[in-house]
């Protein structure tokens, strides 16, 4: 249990402040980008299946577009804040720097549990959503996309309203689309596939082949399962998972020491990544507390679910035997944590270079709406393959070269490319 308050969007700033000092970036840019752009808050009325009206609260917020559109997925989570919003749109500014991809950052969300609406009152708060922001957002200022609890289905009907309203055709608004309706091929698989490339980097750079790893997984959602199906394919071994119960409200891990089956365990998983733990049990899998998965005795860990899963309680309790944490969620590890994690022998692969294969993919998404031509799947992954090695390359290098950590070499490179767009334009 984390006794602390963690306010995601004072760690934003706190990172951001670290990397200004290194670059001795002047006030006025400091003051520019440790803040969002533009914030848009508002009101989404929803007529509820039992006749009764409920008011949601949505956001979408813009923190910086210096280097194109702002870019960044919706939430849709209960505990939604703002500050998390703005923490995870700066997180984006930064991700979409370091993939070298022509966009900005941006974050959106809604404060919500989904397990608890149907169909129409999602639909409902979707197109309420558009409503709300239709004025701000658009292929050319900002492109959501999906995250946590938000699905295809969702960014569809928020095409739709957006269109109807606009009265043309506009698939470039939104990335993360079904098939067949302006998605693109590899999306779901490319968040998850571009941490195990940051990872299978980073093991060729140890010297160690994948087939001689064992890993543990915070979460089993869209990211943690591509991730893991990419490992296994690379021939590692996935010995637990964790995952939030809903009925319970709290975590559970569960654990195969001679490793977890994929299709098994996503075949007792519900839509909102849930794995059913009576029927785990039957399978086979140890039941266990929901911070286990971090303890255990492996070479990789990818926290893959929230921000603030590692932190100044619990960092002591990883495993020595720990080589590489590839961070698939965003925010997972607190700064308090990364000082403590200092005095391992660990390599971090910082939140916004290991998961930015889902906003190189929203990228082509719009690419291909652009051209209206669409990409088979294979060519999708090798370019996305191709864009995170050559992140993770000059990540790495520059880290190397200048005796920073994996972390700090990713954000005084994306900050000072989007200090320096700033600079261009005539910002600061
Ligand atoms: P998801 O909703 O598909 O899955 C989330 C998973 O985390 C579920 O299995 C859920 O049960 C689990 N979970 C939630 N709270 C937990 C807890 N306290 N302990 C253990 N497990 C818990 O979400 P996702 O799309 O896989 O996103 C996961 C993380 O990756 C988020 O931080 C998100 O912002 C980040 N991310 C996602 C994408 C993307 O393309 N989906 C891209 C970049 C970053």
């Amino acid at each position: 249990m984390n006794t602390h308050i963690y306010n995601p969007f004072i760690e934003a700033q706190q990172r951001f402040d670290h990397a200004a000092e290194l670059l001795e970036l002047n006030q006025a840019t400091r003051d520019l980008l440790r803040v969002p752009l533009r914030e848009f808050h508002f009101s989404i009325p929803i007529h509820m299946d039992d006749g009764s009206r409920k008011v949601f609260r949505g956001f979408r917020i813009q923190h910086n577009d210096a280097r194109g559109p702002a870019k960044g997925g919706i939430r849709f989570h209960p505990l939604e804040t703002i500050d998390t919003v703005r923490a995870l749109s700066m997180w984006m500014t930064w991700k979409t720097a370091v993939a070298d991809i022509p966009l900005g950052g941006g974050k959106g969300g809604v404060i919500c549990d989904p397990h608890h609406l149907s169909q129409l009152e999602l639909e409902q708060l979707c197109r309420g959503w558009v409503r709300q922001v239709v004025k701000n957002v658009g292929p050319y200022t900002d492109i959501p996309a999906p995250d946590v609890m938000t699905s295809a289905q969702h960014m569809l009907w928020m095409l739709d309203e957006f269109e109807a309203i606009r009265g043309e055709k506009s698939p470039g608004f939104i990335t993360g689309k079904p098939l067949g309706m302006g998605g693109s091929q590899g999306r779901k698989e490319s968040t998850g596939y571009g941490v195990m490339i940051t990872v299978r980097e980073a093991l060729k750079e140890l010297g160690i082949s994948p087939a001689n790893t064992i890993a543990s997984v915070q979460g089993f959602g869209n990211v943690a399962r591509y991730a893991i199906d990419l490992y296994q394919k690379m021939g590692g071994k996935v010995i637990c998972v964790s995952s939030w119960d809903n009925d319970e409200q709290k975590s559970f891990s569960f654990r195969k020491k001679d490793g977890i089956n994929l299709d098994e365990l996503s075949s007792i998983t519900d839509i909102f990544g849930g794995i059913e733990k009576e029927k785990a049990a039957d399978l086979g899998y140890e039941v266990l507390a929901g911070e286990a998965w971090f303890e255990q005795e492996v070479d990789i860990l990818v926290p893959a679910a929230l921000e603030n899963q590692i932190n100044i309680d619990n960092a002591q309790k990883i495993s020595k035997r720990v080589k590489i944490l590839a961070e698939g969620a965003n925010g997972p590890t607190t700064p308090e944590a990364d000082k403590i994690l200092e005095k391992f022998d660990l390599l971090i692969i910082p939140d916004f270079l290991a998961n930015a294969g889902g906003v190189i993919c929203s990228y082509f998404e719009q690419v291909q709406n652009n051209m209206n031509y669409y990409w088979e799947k294979d060519e999708v992954l090798s370019k996305i393959d191709v864009k995170m090695t050559s992140a993770f390359t000059l990540v790495s290098e520059f880290a190397k070269s200048n005796n920073l950590s994996m972390r700090d070499a990713a954000y005084v490179i994306s900050v000072n490319k989007v200090a320096q767009a700033c600079r261009d334009r005539g910002w600061v």
